[in-house]
């Protein structure tokens, strides 16, 4: 009897502590879904029409709607000027030119399909330098892609779930027809692969990193040379 309760007491102890690690297969499954759902309904879905929101500094929301990202940008300028005069904002600078308008309005409006996926505590690890923090820099990379890519694409070729983590191997693929950080259109074929994680809790992505072959996707748009053989 004895024996049996040592038994007993010791199937529990290493039975609580694997279930405090492991996160249960459903879970893992759960995790690489929202993953693929995010990349199927914000990358590869050419419609950006909907609901877009900026949250002010005062705490209230700013909701617009719009057929496209561009149009949800000069709506939303007016719209934030109107809440602004409505009621005092001492953190907001006064004369605020158009283009410093235009900026503030892209560095914090995100629209439906973000807020879907994303957490309000969104952390992008992989931000070129000087872009603002959060969701809506996730934004403005994308319509900087899709606006150089028009057809792009991303295809997951294998995802790893582990723990609050999914590793996702992608391709990304499109043309460049429209221009590219400042770079006129090519009109190149291209075909760039990458890794990213994400890290998921109460079913949103609330961060991310990415690394990509950015160097084979210049080289593919002819701006930068193929490698060259290495001196002898
Ligand atoms: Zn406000």
């Amino acid at each position: 009897m004895k024996y049996y309760s040592v038994a007993f007491c010791l199937l529990l102890i290493t039975g609580s502590g694997t279930a405090q690690q492991s996160v249960s297969a459903t879970t893992l499954n759960q995790n690489k879904v929202i993953v693929k759902s995010f990349i199927d309904e914000f990358w590869n879905t050419k419609n950006t029409a909907g609901a877009y929101r900026i949250t002010c500094v005062c705490g209230e929301n700013v909701n617009v709607t719009a057929d496209n990202y561009e149009t949800a940008v000069t709506t939303m300028i007016p719209a934030m000027d109107k809440h602004v005069a409505a009621k005092e904002h001492p953190q907001v600078p006064k004369n605020l030119t158009p283009e410093m308008k235009n900026g503030m309005v892209r560095a914090t409006m995100v629209n439906s399909v973000l807020e879907k996926f994303l957490s309000e505590k969104y952390i992008e690890h992989s931000l070129p330098p000087g872009m603002p923090q959060g969701a809506a820099s996730a934004q403005m990379m994308a319509m900087m892609f899709k606006h150089a890519f028009p057809d792009l694409a991303i295809a997951i070729e294998d995802q790893i779930a582990e723990g609050d983590k999914v590793v996702s191997r992608v391709v990304l693929t499109g043309t460049n027809t429209g221009p590219f950080m400042e770079m006129p259109a090519t009109n190149q074929q291209i075909r760039m692969t990458g890794i990213r994680i994400d890290r998921i809790a109460n079913g949103k992505i609330v961060e991310h990193w990415a690394v990509a072959d950015q160097m084979s996707m210049m080289q593919q748009l002819g701006v930068m040379p193929m490698t060259s053989e290495p001196k002898k």
